[in-house]
């Protein structure tokens, strides 16, 4: 570690104390940009890595609301405004009983590069609550999500700030929370990304994220003159990015073996076929309910317990080529790391934010496999919504055939960014170090031009 990110770091421990992954993140971005700020004294001299990891703004506000039993229920709200160089605050809004400052200001880090990358004029932000949709009704989910945004709606704009969704935010959320914005401010506006196609959403919204890091997968193996035809991949998560990276597997002819969700994990050796992904969807987006019950539609699949009394994610210890963890936040420890590798994985495409560990990082790195990191594969999600915001403010809307030519030219740039940032500090295949420089570089020129603000 140079001398410059331990000081760094030991500041932002300091000020930042009991934000673990937010340290995590720093830290990463901090190690590959050591290199950038050695050759670049200007950057340094302006302290543009101090400003960008103090985020502009955060709100932080009380959610009330009633259960369907009249009980009052009080969750909190956040709203991470990180840096605003390059366009309006943008990034997802979770819903998820672990949310806490710290996760949400290292989603929000990220979210500050990964925009960056994508090519589209956004800034970063990342929002969300305690709140659990789990096991709530429809009715409860409303008035959570109305509670919630007769606050966050002073905050945000097509111009300001504009969320979108990640964990527990899906289509039903986005929904109610652009209901309540349209009606305390008494106008129909670009305010909110993931949008239903007949309010203003864009076709392949949902696909995106799970698509992207599918196609960035594909443009890393395509540097091997390899593909995913015939490669066998393990998928985590049961959500919106693995069911379309599942999806987007299929299309170009591979094999996903695995999906999980907190509950456990289910393998199927034959593969999840498309009829097999249509049940999942079914079973997640409709019916809410657990993966656990693909075995007893599929008894050939074997489904496992989460253990807590283990240290490794038996998921993981599979034979298989690719992985894309697409679940959560460091749900790929070494020992997972480890067992990836043993297995036969040389293609990581993270789907998820930040889902592996610094060590296990550290190892894909030291193997040389081809790992994408989150912040550039699965940059195809905010990709999309850029495209969403963009289609609002011409009224206008792109063909299903439109989008994903965007998307796919998009992820192609995102991965030729790693490539050409990577190479050009000396770190030849770390796309680690790639997307970090890539995606550091434009917001700091922005920041220099733009003064001390
Ligand atoms: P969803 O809520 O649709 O799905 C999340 C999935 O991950 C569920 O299967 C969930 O299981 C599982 N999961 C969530 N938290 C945990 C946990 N603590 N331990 C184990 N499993 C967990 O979310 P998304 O698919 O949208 O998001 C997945 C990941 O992708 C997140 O890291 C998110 O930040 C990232 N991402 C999402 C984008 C998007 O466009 N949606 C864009 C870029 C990144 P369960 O149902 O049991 O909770």
């Amino acid at each position: 570690m140079s001398d410059y990110v331990k000081s760094l770091m030991e500041a932002v421990k300091a000020k930042n104390p009991a934000q673990p992954e937010f340290h995590q993140a720093v830290y990463e971005v901090a190690e590959s940009l050591a290199l950038v700020l050695d050759k670049h004294p200007e950057y340094r001299a302006a302290k543009v890595l101090e400003r960008i990891i103090e985020p502009e703004r955060v709100l932080m506000f009380r959610v009330p609301w009633l259960d369907d039993q009249g009980n009052v229920q009080i969750n909190r709200g956040f709203r991470i405004e990180m840096n605003s160089a390059i366009g309006p605050y943008k990034g997802g809004l979770r819903f998820h009983p672990s949310v806490n400052l710290g996760i949400l200001k290292f989603l929000a880090f990220e979210q500050v590069f990964k925009n960056s990358l994508t090519t589209l004029p956004m800034g970063g932000g990342k929002g969300g609550s305690d709140f659990d949709p789990k096991g709530k009704s429809d009715n409860e989910v409303m008035r959570f999500t109305q509670s919630f945004m007769s606050e966050l709606f002073r905050h945000i704009g097509p111009n300001t700030d504009v969320p979108a969704g990640d964990i527990g935010v899906g289509g039903r959320e986005i929904g109610f929370l652009f209901g309540q914005y349209k009606r305390l401010k008494n106008e129909f506006a670009g305010v909110l990304t993931g949008k239903g196609l007949n309010w203003g959403g864009s076709l392949i919204r949902p696909e995106a994220t799970g698509y992207g890091a599918v196609y960035f997968a594909a443009e890393m193996l395509a540097t091997k003159n390899d593909s995913l035809e015939g490669k066998t991949c393990l998928v985590s998560g049961s959500g919106n990015v693995a069911q379309y990276t599942t999806e987007k597997i299929l299309d170009l002819g591979g094999k996903v073996v695995t999906l999980s969700d907190s509950g456990g994990y289910i393998y199927d050796e034959e593969g999840i076929d498309r009829e097999k992904l249509a049940f999942v969807m079914e079973l997640k987006n409709v019916k809410r309910g657990r993966i656990s019950e693909y075995v007893e539609k599929y008894p050939n699949a074997v489904y496992t317990q989460v253990d807590s009394s283990l240290d490794y994610n038996p998921l993981w210890n599979h034979k298989a080529e690719c992985a894309f963890p697409s679940a959560t936040q460091n749900e790929v420890n070494e020992k997972d790391a480890q067992h990836l590798l043993d297995n036969g994985v040389y293609v990581v495409s993270e789907g998820a934010n930040m889902p592996t560990t610094i060590e296990g990082v550290n190892l894909f790195l030291d193997k040389g496999i081809l790992y994408g990191p989150g912040k550039a594969a699965n940059a195809g999600g905010v990709a999309v919504s850029g495209l969403e915001m963009s289609q609002n403010s011409m009224r206008y809307g792109w063909t299903r055939e439109e989008v994903d030519q965007k998307l796919h030219g998009i992820m192609k740039s995102i991965h030729q960014t790693c490539v050409t940032y990577a190479d050009k500090y000396g770190t030849p295949g770390n796309y680690v170090n790639g997307a970090n420089i890539g995606g550091f570089v434009k917001v700091a020129d922005s920041m220099l031009d733009q003064g001390v603000v």
